[in-house]
């Protein structure tokens, strides 16, 4: 079995785009700092790393299917020139389900739900209980508790949040710091 490093991405990889908008093309993507530092740590520490992202913006037509796997591509391209190995990226394209003025029935692949999550566990073959969940919103937490993750937070505890993260971290760079430390290996982060 192998044990996972389920990565958000937007907030979490690359700066997100402000509230109602979406980074759907390349000239958007802006890496927050250190990122390929802590995904090569994570690599080195044995962790699968796999990104789990909502992409409601194919439900709502501003982009297509391929091209948010093109711009995936892209951002694992560049991450790898780094170093750092993305070794596979889910994402659920559909609407939000109830409340969005939408008849059907909310899917099991969008975050909060941990479809994602299950499906990388049996493609990858990922022990989830030696698995974390990193991400900068409830419902990145409460996907990851879900599936059997621990969890960690980017950024503030949001008070409403129904599920607390196992801790909080100011980036992914420390949040990895933060993990190996937890799990008893030991890494120095290298320079970008
Ligand atoms: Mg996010
Ligand atoms: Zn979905």
């Amino acid at each position: 079995m192998n044990k996972a490093a389920f990565l958000d991405r937007d907030g979490v990889i690359n700066r997100k785009a402000p509230e109602g908008q979406y980074v759907t093309r390349w000239e958007e993507v802006e890496f927050l700092p250190g990122v390929a530092s802590a995904i090569s740590m994570l690599n080195r520490a044995g962790f699968r790393v796999i990104v789990v992202s909502n992409q409601r913006c194919v439900a709502k037509g501003l982009v297509t299917t391929e091209e948010v796997e093109a711009l995936h591509k892209k951002i694992c391209r560049e991450l790898a020139d780094q170093g750092a190995v993305i070794d596979a990226v889910y994402f659920c394209p559909h609407e939000a389900g109830h409340g969005s003025g939408h008849e059907s029935p909310p899917c099991s692949c969008r975050k909060p739900a941990p479809g994602m999550l299950l499906t990388a566990a049996k493609d990858h073959q990922i022990d989830l209980h030696a698995s974390w969940m990193i991400g900068d919103s409830a419902a990145d937490v409460a996907a990851g508790k879900s599936a059997g993750c621990r969890t960690v937070l980017i950024g503030r505890i949001d008070n409403s949040a129904a599920a607390a993260p196992d801790f909080v971290a100011q980036s992914l760079l420390d949040a990895t710091q933060k993990i190996l430390e937890l799990d008893g290996l030991s890494l120095r982060a290298e320079p970008e």
